[in-house]
Parts: structure tokens; C-alpha cells; sequence
């Protein structure tokens, strides 16, 4: 049986007060799993968070990671927080490209890229987000949109290094909506990334209104390594569940 990875994206949720509450719960929600060696789970908080996530994730023994990145060190980028800020309290993983980045925030492709490099030559670890628009899907551009955003992102990497990245294809049509990818949809893009990236152990995770409902489905897809969740990742029973629905 393959590995699960089970991360959750907490957004711009959970204060210091809320993420130590999730841990209270996420203890005997996650006592069936802590040993199974099939699964990982991890969480990613925003920055106020990052301390109270470290101290609680460690003890819980899961991953745990920020949100976004600058990748300058240090500097006159009023707001951005550097690598050695997230080093600092312990952090390797970190989301770099989500959606909400690209299309709220305006991030090219190439802030990206050198938020991944920079991430990359500090020994942690980047979950590269990336996926279509609903228009892009419709017009026929799924394809050339993604091979431009991982190209751009994996561009003058060695192999060693874009094996090191974990993927994430999430269909911004499918972020929040509640209207998750079919399994087809979401196997065939997730395939067709591991070609693109030329590396058959990859981890590609698949996100997009992934739930208890739809997981087994998804997760049991040949090259869907686990599931990047932002909603039902915010409780450790709805986020936990997810796991429970793919092994039932
Ligand atoms: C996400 O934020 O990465 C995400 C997939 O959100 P949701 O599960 O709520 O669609």
C-alpha cells in the first residue's frame, strides 16, 4: 500500500489560542493513525501561528510548515518574513505557490521560482502549489498554464533538488468551492506532472475540496500521493477523516 501524505493548508484561520485548541482534539483523533507508517500528516499555519503549530506539531509528531515565504534573508521588504525567520522557530516545510498567491497576490511565476530555489538552498522542503483556472480549463490551456508554472519553478534545478519538492495540483476551480476534480480529472493531470517532471518517485498530491466523501476516490488514484486540504482540515476529526474514508 502507498504512503498517504495528509497535509492541511490552514489559510488565514486559526490565531495562537485556536491552533492550541486543535491540538487538544487532534490528539485522540489522530491515536489510531500515530503508528501507521502509511501516512503523514502535516499542517500549515500562518506565521502568528508558526510558534504555537512547532510546539504543538512536535509533541503530536507531525510535519508541520509555513504558509508562504520571501525569498530574500533579510532587508527592506516591509512585511515579508525570510527563510532564517522561519528557520529560527524550527520550520523545513513551507507552501510556496498557492493559488490564493498567484490570483490574489499577483505572484509570477518567477517570484515563485526563486522563493523555491531559495527554500531549496536552505535544506527545507517546498510544497509548490499549481493548477488551472476555471477559464483556462474551458478554453483548452490546462496543460500549457501548469507546464509553465512547474517549468518556470523547476527551471536550473538537478534532479535532486526537484525530487526534493512535493507538488501540489490544485484546480483553483476546485479551491474552497466545495466542487472537488473528479478522480479522472485530478489522475490524469497528476500523471501527466510526473512525466513533465521526469522523476517517478515524485510526491504530487492532489487538493481541491478534498473530504471524507470524495477521499477514497481520489487517494486511491495511481499517481495521487495525498491530498493538500484547506477546509476540512481546520477540525482533527473532518481533516482525520479523510485518512479513515481512503483505508475503509
Ligand atoms: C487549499 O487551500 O489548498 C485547498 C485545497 O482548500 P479546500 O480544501 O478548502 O478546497
Amino acid at each position: 500500500m502507498k504512503k498517504i501524505y495528509l497535509y492541511g493548508n490552514w489559510k488565514m484561520n486559526m490565531t495562537v489560542a485556536e491552533t492550541k485548541k486543535f491540538f487538544d482534539g487532534f490528539e485522540s483523533a489522530y491515536a489510531p493513525y500515530k503508528n501507521d507508517a502509511g501516512l503523514e500528516v502535516g499542517v500549515f499555519a500562518p506565521f502568528t501561528s508558526l510558534w504555537a503549530l512547532a510546539d504543538c506539531a512536535k509533541k503530536a509528531g507531525i510535519v508541520f510548515g509555513a504558509e508562504n515565504v520571501y525569498s530574500e534573508a533579510s532587508g527592506a521588504f516591509t512585511g515579508e518574513v525570510s527563510i532564517p525567520m522561519l528557520q529560527e522557530i524550527g520550520i523545513k516545510y513551507v507552501i510556496l505557490g498557492h493559488s490564493e498567491r498567484r490570483h490574489i497576490f499577483n505572484e509570477p511565476d518567477e517570484m515563485i521560482a526563486k522563493k523555491v530555489k531559495a527554500v531549496l538552498n536552505a535544506n527545507m522542503i517546498p510544497v509548490l502549489c499549481y493548477g488551472e483556472t476555471l477559464d483556462e480549463r474551458e478554453s483548452g490551456h490546462t496543460f500549457d498554464v501548469m507546464g509553465r508554472q512547474l517549468s518556470t519553478a523547476i527551471d536550473g534545478l538537478n534532479p535532486d533538488d526537484v525530487k526534493k519538492i512535493i507538488y501540489a495540483y490544485e484546480p483553483v476551480w476546485a479551491i474552497g468551492t466545495g466542487k472537488s476534480a473528479s478522480s479522472e480529472q485530478a489522475q490524469e493531470v497528476c500523471g501527466w506532472s510526473r512525466n513533465l517532471l521526469g522523476i517517478k518517485d515524485v510526491v504530487i498530491l492532489y487538493g481541491g475540496s478534498v473530504k471524507a466523501s470524495n477521499a477514497k476516490e481520489l487517494l486511491s488514484m495511481q499517481d495521487i500521493d495525498g491530498a493538500l486540504v484547506g477546509g476540512a482540515a481546520l477540525k482533527p476529526e473532518s481533516f482525520l477523516d479523510i485518512y479513515k474514508a481512503f483505508k475503509a
